[in-house]
């Protein structure tokens, strides 16, 4: 039984780190005139109320993309990312959080093509009420582990994957590794963005270390407090294989901006790790703390 909801965690700074990688790829991608498949394996809802109880039992927007909204500075993709949230709320109330289905919508183009894959079947249906009148956009109840290996290799002769899990059950971080790793049997050019929860430090280790070779690898991660065995989740990021030019020099420009705006404590962090060439161990790790 599925009992994770992103609408308790919607907008919160896991999502504003993932959303501005999803973008800054899509922007680099969407430059060339050729169609793009965009697969979201995890897609959720799509669209998030911040004043639903879910939200507000939480409170995690508040300390993620509220304060961003409140110090959003002059970074490029910063603004990009501030408006999607604007033009998410136009004729709302100002408190809808797009989901990155939505976000990646607004990005792709006419000749692209939008792959959504949901299992739980609430949030199965409010995406697909969001995306129904739009034809490029194929919206599943369906494990999307499952269906991204056959959507690969794509037609477009171009991919975006998003592999978003929530990670509920521990065997999925070994479910990820081995569908990585098919996809990129299937598509080795394929750029492919998962993302991780840092609870437990030797797990992502362990998923790093199985993505690491199949592709060059940029590793992405904000920590807003040190590793830890007692709490939750501590830090979170993005291993993205095959990564876009220049979305390392992007990221750290904005990395330092997004601590001071996110108001991360003194012992929180961020690292970029790059794994340059197929094969060779990570290093160039920039970062504080
Ligand atoms: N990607 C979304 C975003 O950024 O807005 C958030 C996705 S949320 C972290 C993960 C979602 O995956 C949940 O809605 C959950 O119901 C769904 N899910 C869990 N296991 C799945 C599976 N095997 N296939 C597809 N969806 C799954």
């Amino acid at each position: 039984m599925l009992s994770y909801r992103h609408a308790f965690h919607a907008g919160n700074h896991a999502d504003v780190l993932k959303h501005l990688v999803l973008i800054q790829c899509l922007d680099y991608l969407t430059r060339k005139d050729t169609p793009l498949r965009y697969i979201d394996t995890h897609a959720g809802a799509g669209m998030y109320s911040l004043t639903a109880p879910q939200a507000q039992k939480t409170g995690e927007a508040s300390e993620g993309v509220a304060r961003l909204q409140a110090q959003p500075g002059t970074h490029p993709l910063v603004k990009q990312y501030l408006g999607l949230i604007k033009q998410a709320n136009e004729g709302a109330a100002g408190n809808l959080y797009p989901g990155s289905p939505w976000i990646a919508s607004q990005c792709l183009r006419a000749q692209d093509k939008l792959v959504l894959t949901e299992l739980h079947s609430k949030d199965h249906e409010a995406l697909e009420a969001l995306f129904r009148r739009q034809k490029p956009v194929k919206v599943a109840r369906q494990n999307g582990l499952e269906r991204l290996i056959s959507e690969l290799p794509a037609p477009e002769r171009r991919a975006f994957v998003l592999i978003d899990p929530s990670y509920e059950v521990k065997a999925e971080y070994e479910e990820v590794a081995t569908a990585v790793k098919l996809a990129m049997k299937r598509m080795s050019t394929a750029v492919i963005a998962v993302w991780f929860p840092v609870v437990q430090r030797e797990r992502v280790r362990k998923l790093e270390r199985q993505l690491t070779g199949l592709a060059e690898m940029q590793v992405f991660e904000l920590g807003i407090a040190p590793d830890s065995r007692e709490h939750g989740m501590t830090a979170s990021g993005l291993m993205v294989l095959n990564p876009p030019w220049g979305l390392d020099t992007v990221m750290e420009e904005v990395m330092p901006d997004l601590m001071t705006a996110l108001q991360v404590p003194s012992d929180g962090f961020f690292r970029i790790r790059r794994h340059p060439v197929k094969g060779t161990p990570g290093k160039g790790a920039v970062g504080r703390g």
